[in-house]
C-alpha cells in the first residue's frame, strides 16, 4: 500500500475506500511467508515466552506467521480498524487469538512501555513515518539486545531512469539505498545483522496479482465513483512501474540488534 497522496488520479484521498480495497487482499504490501521466516532465521533466542510487536500489521500476514511459528505473544498495531478486524477474523480461524493482541494506534506514538518487546517487526509500513525516524521512535520499546526486523522500499542501483525516480519521489520522498539504510540503523543505535532483497514473487504473485483479482469487483461495488476508479488506476500504474523498472528498486528486509 503506497502513499500516493500526490497522484492526481486520487483527488479526494478516501481512506475508507482504501481500507475496503486493501482489506480484500491478504497482504497490503510486498512480502511472503518465506521472507518472514528467512528474516526470523537471523534472530536467535525467540521462544514461546517472547513478546513480538508487528507495527503497521495490516491484515496481519506476518503477525499470524510469527504467532504460529514462535508460539509467542504478538501485539499487532495498525492505524486502521478494518485491517485489525480482518486480522482478528483470520486469527480466530487459525486458533491464534489467545496469543494475539490488536492495538489501534499510530506507529509514531506507540502506546507501549520501554523495553516491552523482544523484537519489533514491521513489513512494508515504516515508510509511513520515514525509515530513519521509525528506527529512532521504536528503539526504546525493544529490550536491550532485542531485535528489529523491517522491510522498506530501497534503491538497488546507484542511478536510475528519471521516470521511476519521479514516481517514487511522488509516492515516498525518503526512499534510500541499502547503504544509506544500513547507516541509518547504525546511527539510530542498532547493529545490522542481515539485509536481503525480497524476490520478485513477493511483489508479483503476493501483492499485485491478488489485487488484480479483486479490482473489477471493487469497481463494480462503486460504479461511477471517481475516487474508487482513481485508486485502482493508481495501483495498476504502480504495478506497471514495477514491471518496467523492478531492477532499480525492491523491498529490502533489514534485521538489526538494539545495541
Ligand atoms: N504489514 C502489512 C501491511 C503493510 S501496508 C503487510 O505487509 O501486508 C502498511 C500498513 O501501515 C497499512 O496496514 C496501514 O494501515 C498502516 N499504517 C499507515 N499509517 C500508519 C500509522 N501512522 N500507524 C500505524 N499504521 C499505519
Amino acid at each position: 500500500m503506497d502513499n500516493n497522496h500526490n497522484d492526481n488520479s486520487i483527488n479526494d484521498f478516501d481512506y475508507r475506500l482504501i481500507c475496503e480495497y486493501f482489506s480484500s487482499v491478504d497482504r497490503q504490501g510486498p512480502g511472503s511467508d518465506e521472507a518472514t521466516l528467512r528474516a526470523l532465521s537471523f534472530i536467535p533466542g525467540l521462544t514461546a515466552a517472547s513478546h513480538v510487536a508487528d507495527l503497521g500489521c495490516g491484515a496481519g500476514s506476518s503477525a499470524l506467521l510469527l504467532a504460529r511459528t514462535l508460539g509467542c505473544r504478538v501485539t499487532a498495531l495498525d492505524l486502521f480498524p478494518d485491517f485489525l478486524d480482518r486480522l482478528r477474523t483470520r486469527a480466530d480461524a487459525l486458533g491464534l487469538s489467545p496469543r494475539l493482541t490488536t492495538v489501534e494506534a499510530s506507529m509514531d506514538s506507540l502506546p507501549f512501555a520501554d523495553d516491552a518487546f523482544d523484537a519489533i517487526w514491521s513489513e512494508g509500513a515504516i515508510y509511513n513515518v520515514g525509515f530513519a525516524r521509525g528506527l529512532r521512535l521504536w528503539r526504546r520499546h525493544i529490550r536491550p539486545g532485542g531485535f528489529l526486523a523491517v522491510t522498506d522500499a530501497t534503491w538497488l542501483t546507484a542511478s536510475r531512469p528519471a521516470a521511476i525516480a519521479d514516481f517514487w519521489n511522488d509516492a515516498y520522498l525518503q526512499i534510500g539505498t541499502m547503504a544509506s539504510n544500513l547507516q541509518a540503523l547504525v546511527d539510530a543505535g542498532y547493529t545490522p545483522v542481515a539485509a536481503f532483497v525480497l524476490p520478485d514473487s513477493c511483489w508479483r504473485d503476493n501483492f499485485y496479482l491478488p489485487q488484480r483479482k479483486v479490482q473489477q469487483a471493487f469497481l463494480d461495488r462503486h460504479p461511477g465513483n471517481a475516487t474508487a476508479a482513481g485508486l485502482v488506476d493508481c495501483q495498476r500504474r504502480e504495478a506497471d512501474m514495477y514491471e518496467a523498472y523492478h531492477s532499480y528498486y525492491g523491498y529490502v528486509f533489514y534485521i538489526a540488534r538494539k545495541c
